[in-house]
């Protein structure tokens, strides 16, 4: 029997997609390990009724300590205490740049396995193995825990949200003895980073910007190619060009990013990969440009043109240009 502590973040009175689909994922496991998935929300602001919906996703018990939000080292002490008197065999985290840095302090602190970026977790002979892609997303390797505690640390958000059910959740309120340097940060302000502003899930046209465009200031040639096709037009990006911080996560596109629907999808320099496709498919007509004539994306796009996009995209917003101005 295994037990998996699950972290849960919360903001603005909601828990964000991410936790609850880690949640989901600790109550699946947990199940298969024959233990229970409880939940941890540190902060000041989760209510009792708030922190008792996780129940509805899986948490058999919620352990909610008050304290500063939003910061690592306050979840830390109190992932750390709980694991050492509940002996929890894992924790769970949905990832993002918070799971990260928590997960990450609490692997320090008990001396944890950790595993990052993980995409999916199976039960092998009672024990959890992790799977993380590597090189690129072009293989996937293996992780398995030698150590007494378990950490699991997912990408943003693969793991898929259960159908929330409708048993609510204990919650047990645990109060925590921070450490000196825990509290010496202290939050100023919390918000979306950068990015609130992109809004393509509402577009008519989205031109799409991938790794193709060989840097962040290239997505200016997307841009322009949306501004000349007019109000209703915007512009997103692929998980790779996200990554790579040349484009908010707000215009990211697939499987871990939005799905959407446009009139016209503008592909430039993507490569069509599955889990961009989830994304985009339902869009009403895709045309893509790439160099190379085999990328995967020909194969669903309606109009594909092999090409450099340095040299087609201007070529297409002038000529857009002239047609609105003509
Ligand atoms: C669990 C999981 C979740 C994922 N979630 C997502 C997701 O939500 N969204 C997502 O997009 N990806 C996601 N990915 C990543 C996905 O597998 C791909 O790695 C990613 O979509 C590739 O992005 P890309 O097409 O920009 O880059 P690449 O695959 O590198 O493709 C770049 C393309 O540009 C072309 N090119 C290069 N130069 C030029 C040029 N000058 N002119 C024209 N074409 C050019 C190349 O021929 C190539 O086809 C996920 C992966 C995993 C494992």
């Amino acid at each position: 029997m295994a037990d998996i502590l699950v972290y849960a973040l919360h903001y603005e009175g909601a828990f964000n997609k991410n936790s609850l689909g880690a949640v989901s994922e600790g109550a699946k496991l947990a199940a298969a390990l024959g233990g229970e998935a409880h939940a941890v929300v540190v902060g000041d602001g989760a209510t009792d009724e708030l922190c008792a919906t996780l129940g509805r996703y899986g948490a058999r018990r919620v352990y909610r300590v008050a304290g500063p939000e939003g910061l690592a080292q306050p979840v830390v002490d109190a992932m750390a205490a709980l694991v050492g008197e509940h002996h929890f065999s894992y924790a769970l985290f949905g990832g993002g740049l918070l799971g990260f840095e928590i997960g990450a302090g609490l692997a320090a602190r008990l001396g944890a396995g950790v595993a990052m970026e993980v995409t999916a977790v199976r039960v092998v002979d009672g024990r959890l193995v992790a799977e993380r892609p590597i090189l690129g997303d072009s293989a996937i390797s293996e992780i398995s825990y030698r150590s007494d505690v378990g950490i699991v640390i997912g990408r943003l958000n693969a793991f898929e949200i259960a159908a929330p059910g409708d048993l609510d959740a204990p919650v047990e309120e645990v109060v925590v003895a921070f450490s000196e340097f825990s509290t010496r940060a202290r939050m100023l302000s919390r918000g979306e980073q950068r990015g609130e502003d992109v809004d393509i899930e509402g577009a008519d046209i989205l031109v799409a910007g991938g790794r193709g465009l060989g840097k962040a200031e290239s997505f200016e040639l997307c841009s322009e190619l949306a501004k000349a096709f007019g109000p209703g037009s915007a512009v997103a990006a692929t998980r790779a060009v996200v990554d790579a911080g040349w484009y908010p996560y707000a215009g990211q596109i697939g499987q871990t990013g939005k799905t959407v629907s446009p009139k016209l999808y503008f592909a430039a320099g993507i490569s069509g990969a599955i889990q961009h496709k989830v994304g985009m498919q339902g869009s009403e007509n895709i045309v893509a440009v790439n160099k190379d004539a085999n990328a995967p994306i020909f194969e669903f796009a309606d109009l594909g043109i092999v090409g450099d996009l340095n040299k087609i995209l201007p070529k297409l917003t002038a000529a857009l240009r002239a047609r609105r101005e003509g």
